[in-house]
């Protein structure tokens, strides 16, 4: 008997007749002899709407109670899927994340678990009932509620596998399986049979939702065999693992990322010397805002150009927060685009063998894109564009890297 955790996604619990649908392929698993204990995420759009009515009333609601709001949601599938369950024969029972012994710090909006006690999750196994646990959120060391951040169902299972130290993760969704770039832009996109976790983890970080980037990093560090599969079809889907070098990928180029949720900030005639970037980035960091590409052009004079991306969401604070210490520093004008969008390119194989930039760059050009910025790691590289331009660019690169042939 093997013990897997299995999460459904919101498109996949949507309504009464999929939550049923689910639970019948739960029951039919458990019947088999597995242990199961399944996350859910919240039903359909539940999510958004949330925020939408938060925002209906204010505009900045208050981090904590938008917490407890957004969590209702997960709270809502669970038990209803607990109820199809039953209906089924099933024994089974709905733990929230803190009753599942999610533990997390209290950054609210984007906790990171700390801790994860299985106790009762254990409890209910050994009673032999299906565990059903609301994904997505946790409860801090102040006994608050909070949520992981969008997507974050993904590394509540992933969390729960390891320290249930469950043979695998089973995260079900709306596609068969992780796919050469979202083949909703690209119908020509090809379905990997694997994908390293290092390679899965930047397309994650890079746009690819499929998979939340901190479930991944989680699998990675724990080496826990993430399946990626369709909760509508009995398909072979996607393994995310670390096992040995996976020939498909060798010189290739995996998969094609896009995010086109990207802002930038200028600052013109920053002066060039020591100290500058720090005293300009550090109240960043303290409010949490993430800075993802940076550019600096040394122009003449010690002055140069600086340039960064955060979210859209974030340009109003990084702005606020930047320009007086621009002003400070005797900088010059400080202007801003929140218009643009990221699209990466990502493969082991770039490690060793020169040619993938330019490749990259060509293909954008024939498109007529113009790169406004580029940022790369050991085995991916990205450029900024104009955000209309980016399923344009995501197309063309999936041919060029030649990815929707047979492999
Ligand atoms: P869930 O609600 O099940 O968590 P998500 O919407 O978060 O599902 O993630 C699944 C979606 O991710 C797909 O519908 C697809 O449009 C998108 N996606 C983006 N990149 C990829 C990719 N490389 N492979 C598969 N799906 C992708
Ligand atoms: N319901 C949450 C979201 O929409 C979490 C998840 O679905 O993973 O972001
Ligand atoms: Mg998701």
């Amino acid at each position: 008997m093997a013990l897997i955790v299995q999460k459904y996604g919101g498109t996949s619990v949507a309504d009464a007749e999929r939550i049923m649908n689910v639970a019948r392929r739960v029951a039919a698993r458990r019947e088999q002899g597995d242990a199961l204990v399944v996350v859910v995420s919240a039903m359909g759009h539940t999510t958004d709407e949330l925020i939408e009515l938060a925002r209906q009333i204010t505009r900045q609601p208050e981090a904590r109670e938008l917490d407890v709001l957004l969590s209702t949601g997960e709270t809502v599938s669970s038990t209803l899927m607990t109820m199809a369950l039953h209906e089924l024969g099933q024994p089974a029972i709905s733990l929230s994340g803190a009753q599942a012994g999610i533990g997390t710090e209290s950054r609210y909006g984007r906790a990171r678990i700390l801790s994860v006690d299985p106790q009762r999750i254990l409890k209910e196994l050994g009673e032999g009932k299906v565990v059903i646990v609301a994904g997505f959120q946790g409860i801090s060391e102040e006994m608050d509620i909070t949520t992981l951040g969008r997507g974050g169902s993904d590394t509540t299972a992933v969390a729960l596998a390891v320290a249930l130290k469950a043979e695998r993760c089973e995260i079900y969704t709306d596609v068969d399986g992780v796919y050469t770039t979202d083949p909703r832009i690209e119908p020509k996109a090809r379905k990997l049979r694997e994908i390293s976790y290092e390679e899965m983890l930047e397309l994650a970080s890079y746009g690819a939702r499929v998979m939340h980037n901190r479930a991944v990093e989680l699998g990675a560090v724990y080496n826990m065999p993430i399946l990626v599969a369709s909760s509508f079809r009995d398909v072979p889907g996607t393994l995310i693992h670390g096992g040995p070098e996976m020939v498909e990928q060798r010189n290739k180029v995996s998969g094609i990322a896009y995010d086109p949720d990207v802002a930038k900030v200028t600052i013109r005639g920053v002066p060039d010397r020591p100290g500058i970037a720090a005293t300009l980035f550090e109240p960043l960091a303290e409010a949490g805002i993430n800075v993802d590409t940076i550019v600096q052009n040394a122009g003449a004079e010690k002055i140069a150009d600086l340039t960064f991306t955060v979210t859209r969401g974030d340009l109003e604070k990084a702005i606020e927060l930047v320009r007086p210490i621009a002003q400070q520093v005797s900088a010059g004008e400080l202007v801003s685009d929140s218009n643009l969008a990221k699209v990466s390119i990502v493969g082991a194989g770039m490690q060793s063998a020169p040619g993938f930039a330019a490749r990259m760059f060509r293909a954008l050009y024939e498109e007529g894109i113009n790169i406004e910025m580029i940022s790369t790691s050991e085995i991916r590289i990205t450029c900024i564009i104009n955000e209309s331009q980016v399923a344009d660019a995501v197309r063309a690169l999936h041919k060029a890297f030649e990815l929707e042939q047979a492999e």
